[in-house]
């Protein structure tokens, strides 16, 4: 099994595998982006196609092909080890593998489940009060209902149960495992008996659960309208779009998606014509919500219940998907219930108005104000306690005072006022503290540690013939970098050099801080434009000036001594190596 990883990954480039999510650039011998782990304006994620790792110089994030693939797709190590073997034509052997493919079990699962549920609806009499339901209540087609995969569970306890343990041959514990069915009082039931079923997609395709809807009429007072499968190994209700699976090539299209709330919002939105569409399943985004969003697009319109303004999450959810770097907008559907009802009712009107969206928070406090009375001062007080949290979460500086005089015109107040109220609020202030610079000694081992780690970099991004120059080199300090210079002296004498087999040789423990080493440069240096040894000099020269100021510092010491003993022939001799060291710094200095 070991040796099938290793057969993959000698096969992957990292660099095309990365490359095909997030848009990389190159930078010297790596390539740098936008981390894809945390919110970021400048590059601090760099990829090695030599050493075949990636590391986050932001937010700590790395390691190899595989781990990016867990990380960044959800994948478990199995999944994503399969993902890359298919790509190359490699066939892995299962049998090593069996304990690490559960999940492809559940996901197996699902889709026969899912299967099981159409084939009810589409195809028998069990499923025949549903479909016209779904056909004549709801105005869809078959066409549409078997695009979605949408089925129906028998209203009978054990149906879905029996098909999968009787005829599939899957154990009671999978199936439950998966959601499908659930532990009653008197034994397995299965969960969404007697109800419309939406099967739901991770954004990889996979059927990771299901949302299922009671039938009108069908409703008791202990019974909720909708349900879906509780969180399972491959279903998290944070992560998931629904929709996104049939529609994320007509959002990449327009670089643009409409949001709506549930199942059905969505599929009489598609079937109006409204394709670039996903439903949140809610009214609030989470962040994994943002951030698979924005790799389709990054323009948003909430077309939402009119009351989501009011509602606290959906608001932090907005606030969540700006940071995210989404652009968001609302639409405002006067007069109709919810997406579903304009869109079956009035489609050509629906679209102009999406055509037309408002952005998200002149929305926001527009219909804030409305529900208050600005006249008076109770009013403007609880008006302000809504907004106020809302503006100081605004991450855009500029963004955040166009809304904050905004605010303080419809209140008839002094714009000071607001900005007074939300900098008590700014949870920013709390994020940016600033690192003041250590003095003196300590100030200089650091500036120290950085000139010795960045000249390293630099240097291993071109030739390497200066590595056994130890003219330079016998001075360092830092521990790691003094260690990693005598590997390189040996490794240079008896191999051809290679950053790749030179990782390699190093122990363990050493490694990982060389890799952070090689990567960490290619962050600030143009290499396009030839800036690299330019660099190294530049590093080179301030490394000199930092020791013979240290040379001359122990001078002074050693010279007040001196005098205090009266040497004075020895003192003589200091005073004019303190002299000569003086002039080599001005030169230095002048460089
Ligand atoms: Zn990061």
């Amino acid at each position: 099994m070991a040796d099938q990883i290793e057969e993959v990954k000698s096969k992957i480039d990292i660099v095309s595998v990365i490359g095909s999510f997030i848009d990389l650039k190159k930078a010297g011998r790596n390539f740098k982006a936008n981390c894809p782990f945390h919110g970021e304006k400048t590059p601090s994620f760099m990829v090695s196609p030599e050493l075949q790792i990636y590391k986050c110089f932001g937010c700590g994030e790395s390691g190899d092909v595989i781990s990016f693939l867990e990380k960044y797709e959800g994948m478990e190590f199995y999944e994503a080890l399969k993902y890359l073997a298919d790509s190359v034509g490699i066939k892995l052997e299962t049998s090593g593998f069996h304990r690490r493919s559960d999940n492809d079990k559940l996901y197996q699962l699902n889709q026969y489940a899912k299967k099981f549920y159409e084939y009810i609806l589409l195809n028998h009499k069990a499923g025949k009060l549903a479909l016209s339901y779904l056909e004549t209540k709801r105005g869809l087609t078959i066409e549409i209902i078997k695009q979605f995969g949408i089925g129906f569970c028998p209203d009978l306890p054990f149906a879905v149960k029996s098909y999968l343990v009787d005829k599939k041959k899957f154990s009671l514990d999978d199936i439950e495992r998966a959601g499908i069915v659930f532990k009653g009082q008197r034994g397995y039931v299965d969960r969404f008996r007697g109800r419309v079923v939406f099967p739901l997609y991770d954004h990889r395709g996979n059927v990771c659960g299901f949302a299922g809807r009671i039938l009108p009429g069908k409703e008791k007072y202990d019974v909720a309208k909708y349900i879906n499968t509780p969180e399972t190994p491959i279903y998290h209700k944070s992560n998931l779009l629904y929709g996104l699976e049939t529609t994320k090539q007509e959002i990449k299209k327009k670089g643009e998606v409409v949001v709506v709330e549930g199942e059905l919002d969505l599929i009489s939105s598609y079937k109006a014509g409204i394709k670039n569409i996903v439903a949140l399943k809610g009214s609030a985004f989470t962040t994994e919500q943002a951030k698979l969003l924005g790799r389709y697009a990054k323009k948003v319109i909430l077309s939402l219940d009119a009351d989501f303004a009011g509602d606290a999450a959906a608001r932090r959810g907005i606030t969540i998907a700006e940071g995210e770097g989404l652009e968001v907008s609302v639409v405002e559907l006067e007069g109709f219930k919810d997406p579903d009802d304009i869109a079956r009712k009035d489609p050509e009107k629906y679209k102009n108005l999406l055509a037309n969206p408002v952005g998200v928070w002149d929305f926001i406090i527009d219909t804030t104000v409305l529900r208050y009375d600005t006249k008076s001062g109770a009013g403007k007080l609880k008006i302000g306690k809504e907004l106020v949290p809302i503006l100081a979460a605004i991450s855009n500086d500029i963004v955040k005072a166009h809304y904050i005089a905004k605010v303080a015109a419809k209140l008839n107040v002094p714009e000071e006022a607001v900005i007074k109220e939300v900098e008590k609020t700014s949870t920013d202030s709390i994020k940016r503290t600033t690192i003041l610079p250590n003095e003196g000694q300590n100030a200089q081992v650091e500036r120290r540690e950085i000139l010795e780690r960045s000249w390293l970099s630099l240097l291993l991004q071109g030739k390497t013939d200066k590595i056994v120059d130890r003219k330079l080199t016998k001075n360092f300090q830092s521990p790691i970098i003094k260690k990693i210079l005598d590997e390189l002296q040996k490794f240079t004498k008896s191999r051809s050099w290679s950053v790749k087999n030179f990782s390699k040789s190093l122990p363990q423990e050493l490694r990982k801080g060389f890799n952070d080493i090689y990567l960490e440069n290619g962050l600030t240096v143009d290499y396009d434009k030839g800036e690299r040894k330019k660099e190294l000099t530049l590093i080179e020269n301030e490394l000199k000036i930092l020791e013979i100021r240290e040379k001359m510092s122990k001078l002074t010491s050693e010279i007040g001594k001196l005098e205090a003993e009266k040497k004075f022939t020895l003192l003589t001799k200091r005073q004019k190596d303190f002299a000569e060291l003086s002039n080599t710094l001005s030169d230095l200095e002048k460089t």
